[in-house]
């Protein structure tokens, strides 16, 4: 029989593995606050907990962790990237933004990416598989403790597409904003998509009312689809179509990301379809400048460049903001760390 994965497993999925262990039901909730709410990652910190209960618990499962390989801090800004290693040697990527009033934690869900974007170095060496719920919650514990602060904001924006990693990431949602555990405020959480408009429409249904992102970057389809090859298979209008649903069933304005990138998506004639494109929806563009990755071959975004494009497109209607690229100095994009390590 495989061990349990104690930190995978909701307060309900406890209790019944309590009740196949023949252990008292009530002893579920107190390893659901233990590993949820106090952040122990191992059965030694319990101290509701008996020696002999403590010894079958560890016969039957464990706490699964992650190792901290390495930590590179910004000397521009309160930028601080964690490179963890998993039980099984895979590597992946956990951005923390310190802001005076807020802690956001970027995460990864996936161990590379199978989507392929051009601009992004996490799909460069391909997917090896999916996160387990305990190794998405894991990232926000073990920065918890060891920086001893509470995350207010996570961002699923790291390593993966989130949405290709459904069920884990939103048992993870739940598991986080349980009253009894972490009690994360769902307002709090953002979720970015590629445009997995299937998946969208699911997300609708599941009532969590997240912050949805979708990273556009352009808005024709032909130029999209070289770029990003999921649009092949969900075209732009599928997008919009989602996005509205979205909006309509949850009440949360949907993002959209666009890295303006120099004379590709930055013309009058890309303002123009960005135009038609968000009339009658309630959404928002946030414009990113691109940061030179040594894949993509695209210098840096000027940032004279951003502001211009910005202006043109609020007088046009559309709700534009610049998003600060964070932690240049250390591989700030998703996947860079990570993928130069896999190198060496
Ligand atoms: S941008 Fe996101 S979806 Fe696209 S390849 Fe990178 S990780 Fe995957």
């Amino acid at each position: 029989m495989s061990k349990i994965i104690y930190n995978n497993l909701s307060r309900e999925d406890l209790a019944r593995q309590m009740q196949i262990l023949n252990i008292q039901k009530f002893r579920g909730n107190q390893i659901f606050e233990g590993i949820h709410n106090l952040l122990y990652n191992n059965f030694g910190s319990f101290t509701n907990l008996s020696k002999d209960l403590k010894d079958c618990l560890n016969k039957n499962g464990k706490i699964l962790q992650i190792e901290l390989l390495d930590k590179f801090s910004s000397k521009f800004d309160s930028t601080t990237k964690y490179l963890f290693e998993l039980e099984d040697g895979a590597l992946i990527e956990t951005v923390l933004m310190k802001y005076p009033n807020r802690n956001t934690l970027c995460i990864s869900s996936q161990v590379g990416c199978k989507m392929g974007c051009k601009f992004c170095a996490s799909t460069k060496a391909g997917y090896e598989r999916d996160l387990q719920v305990a190794e998405l919650l894991e990232q926000v514990y073990f920065v918890s403790r060891f920086e001893n602060l509470k995350i207010n904001n996570v961002v699923l924006m790291g390593i993966g597409e989130p949405l290709d990693n459904y069920e884990n990431v939103v048992k993870f949602i739940r598991l986080i904003t349980d009253e009894r555990g972490y009690n994360l405020s769902i307002r709090n959480i953002t979720l970015s998509t590629c445009g997995l408009a299937h998946k969208m429409d699911m997300l609708a249904e599941e009532n969590l009312p997240i912050n949805l992102t979708i990273s556009l970057h352009n808005p024709f389809d032909e130029e999209r689809s070289k770029i990003m090859p999921v649009n092949i298979k969900y075209s732009i209008d599928d997008i919009m179509k989602s996005a509205k649903n979205y909006f309509d069933k949850t009440g949360r304005r949907v993002s959209f990301e666009y890295t303006l990138i120099k004379g590709i998506n930055d013309s009058k004639r890309h303002i123009e379809e960005l135009e038609r494109l968000f009339k009658g929806g309630n959404f928002h563009l946030n414009l990113i400048p691109l940061n030179a990755i040594d894949e993509f071959g695209k210098p840096s975004t000027d940032y004279k460049d951003l502001e211009s494009f910005k202006n043109k497109l609020v007088k046009r209607g559309i709700n534009t903001t610049i998003r600060k690229s964070m932690g240049k100095d250390i591989e700030g994009a998703c996947g860079q760390l990570r993928s130069q390590r896999n190198k060496k």
